[in-house]
């Protein structure tokens, strides 16, 4: 089995085997670039090595064997006392993981070699010292688990004794001294020696990479960024060149665009005398890179080169890190760079003008979670503004509101009015009211999985956690930060894409990329790129989607807005809403009628106001389909509680009055009373228990239509059924549906479809029988999930679904993300077998699953016609739709 390649040996598609950082190690070298020889130790042997606790037959001999030739290659053997080679041993997984494993520098240095090295080196002792230095400590805190402070503390005293606060101005004796000290502090926590033997501190040192893939902070991360946990790191074992040998010699990054805008230019920091390390660490100030261009013209104008060589190669933004030594430039590591959501549609933008790709490339270079983030409100900062803290931005958005303490307190000043933000240490089942209630929400403690990001996500929340700069006193209802005491009712504003959190009212104004969907910014004219690169990237998207994307909208305006987001028709108009407010008491009368004429006098007060809504929302939609569900609640939302009802008429009839109407409805509360409303007389049902309710919808959404075309207009009404589980239920339905729309089409020309909304799994698994009688599916998932798993989304995102999150057993929530496995099964039973009952059957989702990315992508695999969400979110179906495609 081989377990190590010569960095000739790999290339940059070898990333599951070599890591990302080995795989680019390669792929430098042979593309001819100055990287220091070395090897790459593969992520199976990892593997085996974390699954049994040792390392695999044979791998100490082909290191044995790749060290030999490196050795041969350098012409100098591992720790040398005269002449020492030495190297670093880098851990390097398949995904960038950044900063959360280990790399050990000047493996081979020792109380001999480090003599030779300094008389290599020209007798820089300083040098040589410093080197040994942080080998000591990198491999002490690395490999050994000794606590870094210590080594940190000793630096400190070091400097202090020297009264500098600059490590540059340490001698070399001052370093030697450290080596000392060091060495206490290594045989103090460890109980041994440090080792002197090189051969030994590389085995040590890359036994701890391995297991560093363990290391606690590196398995939160892979939890957050969704990195499966079994794919171990590789190791990387590369010759050391030197940056920290004088002022000729230095290290530094770089990237060839900006990845923060997207812009084009010369972007990186660069140190001089300094190894690696001191440029993340932030020890001393880096200078622009520019700078470089002054200190040491030759290597700036070759590290431009390879820059414009990397971009050409990866036709993509590329971050790298590079070292000086005396003169002579080292490529040490370079990977297509992390850019935030903006920079990532510029750059796909440039990449097409430059000819790199194409416009399909170009979608895969965006996502829809990247133009989702760019929608957002943002914060309008100025200098005025700077924040008092950062966590962890958990949910995107921008909340300003006043601060408050307690789930009650938010519920109470929110009922009043106000905007809050619910600040706790940490939130709790109990707190999901108070969050309901808040703008945002804030916290000290958790991450992006905690149960406050979690659900403030999955409510689409702004929310901020981990604030750990603040220190949260709930029982007096404040916190304080540096000097600074927020009590209750203060404002405060925070911004739930960056983690920023301020104090006072941050004035929001709307994304630029909102005003371009609305249609107030022309992107041809606007001089803002990020503005240009999403208008081109979308019109593609556009022209290359086979599903549409259309909203759910029970309004003309909201069907005016999803309009203009581009959406092509209503897949969702729900029509309880047009029950509520002042047509309450008429729902009352149709439930309490007690007669044929009491009840058919309720339907014709609510026809006309229903023909009505219909009417402006076909108009709004004139020309594309618009799916209308008919009324899909249990009764008893649009009744008063229980409770307070029987409490009513009970004082009431003490006071003697007339309760005759009251009582009547308290019975027809009690009777309707469900101990499970969720699966209870709702849906379809509800239509066949009360005779004309359906039949008036109907004849509302027809006549409605009717009136559209009779002036002009071009009304494409579909009525959909809700909650079917039996063909005989839609049958039933559809028979007396029918009769009004051929009695009320007439001569119109209206054209009326019926279908079915399938998120009743009996539905999906009958969907041949089903479609023998529907025109068109509609895949509630919602209800789709709920009833498949068995749990209802409204007790058990706040209840348990963090923990679940936490063990694993999802990835993500099931009603964010379909469960491709079970609900995402069902759904392609249904499509499957209602296709082959009835071809050309229309085919549709109208659950949130619409605008979720992922979802789309499998909505397009099963072959459905169109996907519907919320007007804002049509423009992320239709990217997502785009990329599915190409
Ligand atoms: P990370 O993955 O955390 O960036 P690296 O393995 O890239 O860790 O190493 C940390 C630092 O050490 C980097 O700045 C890198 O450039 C430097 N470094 C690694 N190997 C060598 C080497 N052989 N010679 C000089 N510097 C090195
Ligand atoms: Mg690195
Ligand atoms: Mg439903």
């Amino acid at each position: 089995h081989k377990y190590v390649y010569d960095f000739a040996e790999g290339n940059k598609d070898l990333k599951d085997l070599l890591g990302g950082k080995g795989a680019n190690l390669a792929e430098m070298t042979n593309l001819g670039l100055p990287v220091p020889p070395g090897f790459t130790i593969t992520t199976e042997a990892c593997k085996a090595y974390l699954a049994t606790g040792a390392e695999p037959a044979g791998l100490a001999d082909q290191i044995e064997a790749h060290l030999e030739a490196l050795e041969r290659e350098m012409g100098r053997r591992l720790g040398d006392p005269d002449d020492p080679l030495l190297v670093s041993v880098r851990s390097g997984a398949k995904f960038s993981m950044p900063g959360m494993m280990e790399t050990v520098l000047n493996v081979g240095l020792n109380d001999r070699s480090v003599v030779g090295l300094s008389a290599q080196a020209g007798q820089n002792d300083r040098f040589a010292w410093d080197s040994y230095r942080r080998l000591i400590q990198m491999f002490g805190k690395t490999v050994c688990d000794v606590p870094g402070e210590e080594f940190e503390h000793a630096l400190e005293e070091a400097k202090r004794a020297r009264g500098t606060t600059d490590d540059l101005d340490l001698a070399a004796e001052d370093l030697r001294g450290l080596v000392d000290a060091y060495k206490k502090i290594f045989a103090k926590h460890t109980g041994r020696e440090f080792p002197q033997e090189p051969r030994e501190q590389l085995d040590l040192a890359i036994r701890a990479v391995f297991e560093s893939w363990n290391a606690e902070r590196a398995v939160v991360y892979r939890r957050q960024e969704r990195i499966p946990a079994d794919l171990g790191t590789a190791v990387n074992v590369v010759a050391m060149v030197f940056g920290n040998l004088g002022p000729d010699s230095g290290t530094g990054v770089s990237f060839t665009r900006d990845p923060a805008s997207g812009a084009q230019g010369i972007y990186g920091d660069y140190l001089a005398n300094a190894q690696g390390e001191d440029v993340v660490a932030g020890i001393r100030n880096t200078v622009p890179l520019q700078e470089l261009e002054r200190i040491d013209k030759k290597s700036y104008d070759e590290l431009l080169g390879y820059m414009a060589r990397l971009e050409e190669h990866y036709r993509d933004l590329c971050d790298i890190e590079f070292t000086i030594e005396r003169g002579k430039l080292w490529m040490l590591q370079t990977r297509v760079g992390k850019r935030t959501a903006a920079a990532a549609f510029v750059i796909a933008g440039q990449l097409v003008d430059e000819g790199l790709v194409d416009l399909d490339e170009a979608l895969h270079r965006v996502n829809g979670a990247q133009l989702a983030q760019l929608m957002f409100p943002r914060f309008r900062l100025d200098h005025e503004f700077d924040p008092v803290a950062k966590g962890v931005g958990a949910s995107p958005g921008a909340a300003s509101g006043k601060a408050v303490f307690s789930s009650d307190r938010a519920v109470e000043l929110a009922a009043q009015g106000e905007s809050v933000i619910l600040v706790r240490r940490e939130t709790n089942p109990d707190d999901l009211n108070g969050m309901i209630a808040s703008k945002g929400i804030l916290t000290s403690r958790g991450g992006k999985t905690s149960h406050a990001a979690v659900v403030a996500r999955g409510m689409g929340k702004t929310c901020v956690s981990g604030a750990d700069e603040l220190d949260v006193n709930i029982p007096q209802r404040r916190f304080t930060v540096g000097e600074h005491t927020v009590e209750e009712g203060d404002v405060i504003s925070i911004d739930g894409t960056t983690g920023k959190v301020y104090l006072g009212e941050v004035p929001v104004m709307p994304s630029e990329v909102v005003q371009y969907f609305e249609g107030t910014l022309d992107a041809e004219q606007s001089d803002n790129p990020l503005v240009r690169a999403v208008h081109r990237i979308m019109t593609h998207a556009d022209q290359r989607r086979r599903l549409t994307v259309r909203a759910n909208a029970d309004t003309a305006e909201d069907a005016a807005r999803a309009r203009r987001f581009g959406a092509g028709g209503i897949g969702l108009c729900r029509t309880e809403h047009m029950f509520l407010g002042d047509r309450r008491e008429l729902v009352e009368r149709l439930i309490l009628a007690r007669t044929d004429d009491e009840r058919e006098n309720a339907l014709a007060a609510l026809l006309p106001l229903q023909r009505a809504d219909f009417v402006e929302i076909f108009k709004a939609m004139d020309g594309q389909p618009v799916t209308v569900r008919l009324i899909d609640p249990p009764l008893h939302e649009f009744l008063p509680p229980l409770e307070q009802l029987a409490v009513n008429v009970a004082v009431a009839q003490e006071r003697g009055e007339d309760v005759a109407k009251e009582e009547a409805l308290l019975a027809a509360v009690r009777r309707m009373h469900e101990e499970n409303p969720m699966l209870g007389l709702r849906g379809v049902r509800l239509g066949l228990v009360i005779p004309g309710l359906f039949a008036m919808q109907v004849r509302a959404i027809v006549e409605a239509a009717v009136e559209c075309a009779q002036r002009g207009g071009d009304p494409r009404p579909e009525i959909m059924v809700p909650l079917v589980g039996a063909v005989q239920e839609l049958e039933t339905v559809r028979a007396e549906a029918e009769k009004i729309i051929a009695e009320v089409v007439g001569e119109s020309g209206v054209e009326v479809l019926i279908g079915t909304m399938i998120e009743v799994p009996r539905a999906a698994l009958t969907a041949g029988q089903i479609a023998e009688a529907a025109q068109f599916f509609s895949f509630g998932t919602n209800d789709l999930t709920q009833m498949a798993w068995g749990f209802s989304r409204d007790d058990v995102e706040g209840a348990f679904f963090w923990r679940y999150l936490e063990l694993g057993i999802f990835g993500i929530s099931p009603f964010e993300s379909i469960d491709r496995d079970g609900v995402g099964r069902l759904v392609r039973i249904a499509a499957e077998e209602g296709r082959a009952a009835r071809p050309g059957l229309k085919l549709g989702v109208c659950g949130e699953h619409g605008g979720d990315p992922d979802s789309v992508h499998f909505f397009h695999s099963v072959g459905l016609d169109y996907v519907s969400c919320s007007p804002f979110r049509v423009p992320v179906a239709r990217l997502e739709a785009g990329r599915a495609a190409v």
